[in-house]
């Protein structure tokens, strides 16, 4: 994703390697999945450095059940698995949603990223709230059922609410491999599809986002349509 905020400001976000992270874990895989983010970091480093680099933390970076060591390699290699920032008056929230799809190695992980997200959204002065995450609350309908690419319902709602009652504008969410998305009441929550492999019809592309004073819009581009130059 490459977000233009009034004016100049903009970054980059990219939304898991999706490297294969069972077979990672040691011989082959390991080292294929090291070869991948020195590729990666590699090709990142000629990103123009006007333009920051955001990393989401998702599945294939920590491991669908994460651990205490999966997620200090990760944070070792692209850094907080869970951040903010601001861009003008927009508020950023990166969270780590593997979290909330399986924290059962890592409660204290979970206990930890909600304590800050609380201390986060006490936060005032946005003109927009936008939260970045791995995995999508829900793909199509927030109270649809319980999915592989989407985090169950028991745990959704409740952040949903959260969301909404905080101001939060926009959820971007990737982990589908489709484009898809809905909204839950004024929040719109779009899933981007990716980069690489496609599990759907979409092409391999990027999703520009342009952020107003009034809106957060967005289109996704297939790769050979994505336009060098945003107009605001
Ligand atoms: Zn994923």
């Amino acid at each position: 994703m490459h977000l233009q905020v009034a004016r100049k400001c903009k970054f980059f976000s990219k939304n898991c390697l999706h490297l294969d992270f069972k077979e990672s874990q040691q011989g082959a895989g390991k080292s294929h999945k090291e070869a991948q983010e020195k590729d990666f970091i590699k090709l990142f480093s000629e990103l123009d450095s006007d333009i920051p680099l955001v990393c989401v933390c998702g599945n294939h970076d920590i491991g669908n059940t994460p651990t205490h060591q999966s997620v200090q390699n990760y944070k070792a290699t692209f850094g907080d698995d869970h951040f903010s920032f601001w861009v003008g008056g927009v508020h950023c929230i990166v969270l780590n949603s593997q979290f909330f799809k399986d924290a059962s190695q890592v409660p204290d992980l979970l206990e930890e990223q909600d304590a800050w997200l609380d201390a986060e959204l006490k936060q005032t002065g946005f003109q927009h709230r936008i939260v970045f995450q791995h995995i999508p609350w829900f793909l199509h309908e927030a109270d649809e059922e319980d999915d592989y690419f989407s985090v169950d319902l028991r745990v959704r709602m409740r952040y949903l609410d959260k969301f909404k009652a905080h101001g939060v504008r926009t959820i971007f969410s990737g982990h589908y491999h489709r484009n898809a998305g809905g909204w839950f009441g004024e929040m719109e929550a779009p899933v981007t599809s990716a980069i690489g492999a496609q599990l759907g019809n979409d092409s391999s592309g990027m999703r520009v986002v342009t952020v107003t004073e009034d809106e957060v819009l967005h289109k996704y581009y297939a790769l050979g349509d994505v336009p060098t130059k945003v107009d605001l």
